[in-house]
């Protein structure tokens, strides 16, 4: 597969199981932003409250098939579903999957 073959088959991905919006007539992925608290808690203390800007994904169900979907397409990076604490934690993102990472290379 090559990188744009990929990049490809990640789009597909992230457009058949993430939250859509379209725009001019393109579906495009609703990104997770940092509410104004999260701003004033890294403003007053400094905390980093997880990272902007990640997908979203309405379920559980769509966050692991989604999950085991980019696995599957880069078996090196084993991604998992993750419940985020913003909003009331009414929606997931895909995370690394650390320990599947550590078990596959110890494996090697
Ligand atoms: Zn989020």
């Amino acid at each position: 597969m090559t990188p744009e073959q990929e990049r490809q088959a990640r789009r597909d991905i992230i457009i058949k199981y993430a939250r859509l919006y379209v725009r001019n007539g393109e579906s495009k992925p609703l990104m997770c932003t940092p509410s104004a608290t999260d701003h004033i808690a890294r403003t007053v203390f400094g905390r980093h409250m997880g990272s902007a800007g990640k997908i979203i994904y309405p379920t559980r169900e769509a966050a692991e098939s989604a999950a085991r979907a980019m696995t599957e397409l880069q078996p090196t990076s084993p991604q998992r579903a993750a419940i985020c604490p913003r909003a009331g934690m009414t929606h997931f993102h895909l995370t690394h999957d650390l320990p599947a990472e550590r078990a596959q290379r110890r494996q090697q």
